[in-house]
C-alpha cells in the first residue's frame, strides 16, 4: 500500500458520508405509471444517488394526531384514493420495513414523544415516486407521520432532530407539493398556470436559493396568496422537513421545476 493509497483509505474512514434529502413535488397519482417527464426525472436521479441503507419517508398523505413511525417488516402498498385506473390499484412496492431505523427516529427526536406503528405501511405520496427511484425496492422503507394539528414551525424543528440521521445512512424523502389547489386545477389545459400558483412557487425558489427558510415557515403571513397555495397545508408541511433537515454545507439542485394543471408545483429540491 502507497502512502497515497493510505490518504485515500483514511480519508474516506474518517469522513461520515451525509446522505443527501429530498424534498419531491408527487402531484398526480398516475404519475406512478406515467412515462412522463416528472417520473423519468426521477428514474434519473435515482440513478445517481446513493444507495442509503434504509429511507425515510416523510408524505402528505399520512396525517394523524402526534407523530408515528412504521414499525412493520413489510409495508403493504396503501392504494390511497379513488376514481383511478385498475392499474394504479395493481402496483405494489414490496421494499422491506425498516424497525430498527424507524427507533433510531424516535430516539433522534427529544422534544416529543414519537409512537411506534404497525397499521400504516406505505402511501402514494410515498410508492408513487420510490417506484422510480428505487425500482428494485430492495432498500428499507420506513414512514413518518405528519401531526397535522401543529404548525410549519413545530415541524421544521422536528425535522432539525433527525438531522443526525443523515450521517446515519438514512435518506430522508419528504412528498408533498410546493404549491397544491386540487380545486382549481385546469383539467382541460387551458391555464397553464395561476398567477398566484407562480408566484408562490418563485418565493419558495428564492427562499432556497438564499437559504432562508423563514419566509417559508411563515407563509400564513402572506394570506391569500398563502390560501390560494395551500388551501390546507398537508402538501407544503413536508417541504418544511426538507428545510429542517438542511444542513449549511449542504448544495441545492432544483428539479421538476414546473407548473401541472395551472395549480400544481411539482418543484422538487435535493439537498446533498
Ligand atoms: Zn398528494
Amino acid at each position: 500500500m502507497t502512502l497515497n493509497d493510505l490518504k485515500k483509505l483514511s480519508g474516506t474512514l474518517g469522513r461520515s458520508e451525509k446522505i443527501p434529502v429530498l424534498f419531491v413535488g408527487h402531484g398526480n397519482p398516475m404519475n406512478a405509471i406515467t412515462d412522463n417527464i416528472y417520473s423519468k426525472t426521477w428514474k434519473a436521479i435515482g440513478e445517481k444517488l446513493t444507495v442509503p441503507k434504509a429511507i425515510l419517508c416523510v408524505s402528505a398523505h399520512w396525517l394523524t394526531t402526534g407523530t408515528a413511525v412504521t414499525m412493520v417488516d413489510q409495508p403493504k402498498t396503501i392504494h390511497d384514493f379513488g376514481g383511478f385506473p385498475k392499474e394504479l390499484f395493481a402496483v405494489q412496492y414490496p421494499a422491506p420495513g425498516a424497525a430498527d431505523y424507524a427507533k433510531m427516529a424516535i430516539e433522534s427526536v427529544k422534544s416529543t414523544m414519537v409512537h411506534e406503528d404497525f397499521e400504516w405501511g406505505l402511501d402514494h405520496g410515498a410508492w408513487s415516486v420510490l417506484m422510480h427511484l428505487y425500482p428494485k425496492a430492495n432498500i428499507p422503507v420506513f414512514q413518518m407521520s405528519i401531526d397535522y394539528a401543529k404548525s410549519p414551525q413545530y415541524h421544521f424543528n422536528l425535522a432539525t432532530e433527525l438531522s443526525e440521521l443523515r450521517s446515519k445512512g438514512i435518506m430522508i424523502v419528504a412528498s408533498g407539493n410546493v404549491v397544491h389547489n386540487l380545486g382549481l386545477l385546469s383539467w382541460d389545459g387551458s391555464i397553464k398556470a395561476y398567477d398566484w400558483a407562480v408566484e408562490f412557487d418563485m418565493l419558495v425558489k428564492k427562499s432556497i436559493e438564499e437559504n432562508n427558510p423563514v419566509p417559508l415557515i411563515e407563509y400564513q403571513k402572506l394570506g391569500k396568496l398563502a390560501a390560494l397555495a395551500h388551501p390546507t397545508n398537508d402538501h407544503y408541511l413536508p417541504l418544511m422537513y426538507a428545510l429542517g433537515l438542511r444542513d449549511k454545507t449542504d448544495d441545492f439542485h432544483f428539479f421538476n421545476d414546473m407548473m401541472d394543471m395551472g395549480s400544481l408545483s411539482m418543484r422538487s429540491v435535493l439537498f446533498k
